[in-house]
């Protein structure tokens, strides 16, 4: 007879602070928006994206990091990059397709995370053709500040999103300089994939990614909104 019992403990179930809450948000899966930002693409040597064609990657729920802490460089690169990004949380699961006039209504809020990417080894599997999982989908691969519930801000496209390493600018661009605004892409996402409550969504970096070394600090910030810190571990 099956049983609702798991064979060993089941492994904990990530959680995402929220602001003025002391419920914690739970992580469903992280979805991630890449070349979102035209001068970003330009820096990769991308083509920006045909509008309508957002490209998506994912990291594993348990990738994602709370307090900013010690972040331990990860194995296996040279190259740890920061991208510092949009983060969406929705808390509504959809029935099929979203259409984008009722796509904000799926949110719950927004926070300010790094999609720290092993650059060598996308490097590599681009080369190569190859998937960008090793290099985007690692443990601790996604540091997150508290999520903001939506009512709390004003005009989130007025907003500035930046972030400084060892207090040296490295990224800073408005969040009206997305190629795919939020609504288009909680509508693209849901084409391919079931939204549900508790997925985040990484809304894709400004130009200006670049190294990340041991014991660097960052401060990650939805200016005037949120400032997210932590730092790379030191060896
Ligand atoms: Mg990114």
């Amino acid at each position: 007879m099956p049983s609702n019992e798991f064979l060993f403990p089941a492994p904990p179930q990530a959680g995402v602070r929220v602001h003025g809450e002391t419920a914690l948000f739970p992580v469903h899966r992280i979805y991630c928006v890449g070349r979102n930002f035209a001068e970003h693409a330009k820096e990769m040597g991308a083509e920006v994206p045909a509008r309508g064609t957002p490209v998506f990657f994912m990291k594993p729920a348990d990738a994602v990091v709370t307090k900013g802490g010690d972040i331990p460089y990860p194995g296996m690169t040279k190259d740890l990059h920061h991208e510092v990004e949009l983060v969406v949380a929705i808390y509504r699961d959809a029935a099929g397709v979203v259409d984008i006039a009722s796509a904000l209504d799926y949110v719950f809020g927004y926070g300010v995370g790094l999609d720290l990417t092993r650059r060598d080894l996308q490097n590599l599997a681009k080369e190569k053709r190859l998937p960008w999982d090793t290099s985007k989908g690692f443990d601790f691969s996604a540091p997150l500040s508290a999520i903001i519930p939506k009512q709390q801000i004003e005009n989130l496209e007025g907003l500035v999103l930046s972030l400084q390493i060892n207090d040296v600018m490295r990224q800073r661009a408005p969040l009206s300089d997305m190629v795919f605004n939020v609504a288009e892409i909680i509508h693209e996402l849901s084409k391919l994939y079931a939204l549900k409550a508790g997925d985040l969504i990484f809304m894709g970096t400004p130009s200006g990614v670049a190294a990340m070394l041991p014991g660097d600090h960052f401060t990650a910030s939805l200016e005037g909104l949120i400032d997210f810190h932590g730092n790379i571990a030191a060896v």
